[in-house]
């Protein structure tokens, strides 16, 4: 489902100078796992995500995501595949300010092409799993951190992603409300079998996964 084979990537830095940040990651994760991954800051975890996530795309090696080898797409079509299969969460949730949490998660699905009906209704569906119908006229602002947080993971599910990626989704929250995050994303890959990978430094959490990973400097290795 996901198959990464010497997986290598390299920033410019300044004039012809270049900076090896993964070293040749082999990665395999199938449908339905819960996938955590732990390291040192700077050991390459989001530069690997990105790329799982088709922001950023590999310098060299392979990488297959549901059976299409992802250098075989143009930048126009990374994007499109993208939205239709990753859902992402970040540790600073990246909720439009100015938009309600309904908006919020309505929004991927605006991009998209659905309906605004169609929009609303799944929109107020995702924000009862995640426990915040009650909160969808709120801005971003008028919420808790977890309630932010669980905003995001709703608009993260928008699109029916296959994949949720999520970087450090509990690193801005107490340990209580990280717990909570934690939970409803246990309960999204019991209940609908969604593949889940998570960075975290938060040792205990990652433990709780079905396959845990830790980057060393740039090379990823199953503890
Ligand atoms: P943290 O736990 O602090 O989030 P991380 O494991 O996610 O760390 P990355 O963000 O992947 O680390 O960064 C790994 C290394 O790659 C760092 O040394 C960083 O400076 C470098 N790096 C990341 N993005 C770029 C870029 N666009 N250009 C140059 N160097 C980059
Ligand atoms: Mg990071």
């Amino acid at each position: 489902f996901i198959k990464m084979r010497d997986i290598k990537k390299s920033f410019n830095i300044g004039k012809e100078n270049e900076l090896e940040i993964l070293h040749g990651i082999n990665f395999d994760v199938n449908e339905g796992d819960f996938v955590s991954v732990v390291g040192q800051s700077g050991s390459g975890k989001s530069t690997l995500m990105n790329i799982i996530g088709l922001l950023d795309r590999q310098t060299s090696g392979y990488y297959e995501l549901n059976k299409v080898d992802i250098s075989s797409l143009k930048d126009s079509e990374l994007s499109s595949y993208r939205s239709k299969k990753i859902g992402f969460v970040f540790q600073n949730f990246n909720l439009i300010p100015r938009s309600n949490a309904l908006k919020n998660v309505e929004l991927p699905m605006t991009y998209a092409g659905v309906s605004k009906k169609e929009r609303t209704e799944r929109a107020e569906r995702l924000l009862e799993i995640v426990d915040m119908k009650d909160r969808m006229k709120h801005l971003p602002n008028e919420l808790s951190g977890g309630q932010k947080q669980r905003v995001a993971i709703a608009r993260s599910m928008a699109n029916n992603p296959d994949i949720i990626l999520a970087d450090e989704p509990t690193g801005a929250l107490d340990s209580k409300t990280g717990r909570n995050v934690m939970d409803l994303f246990h309960k999204l890959n019991e209940v609908d079998k969604r593949t889940i990978i998570i960075i975290t430094h938060n040792l205990e959490l990652a433990e709780e996964a079905t396959r845990i990973y830790k980057m060393n400097d740039g090379m990823l290795e199953e503890i």
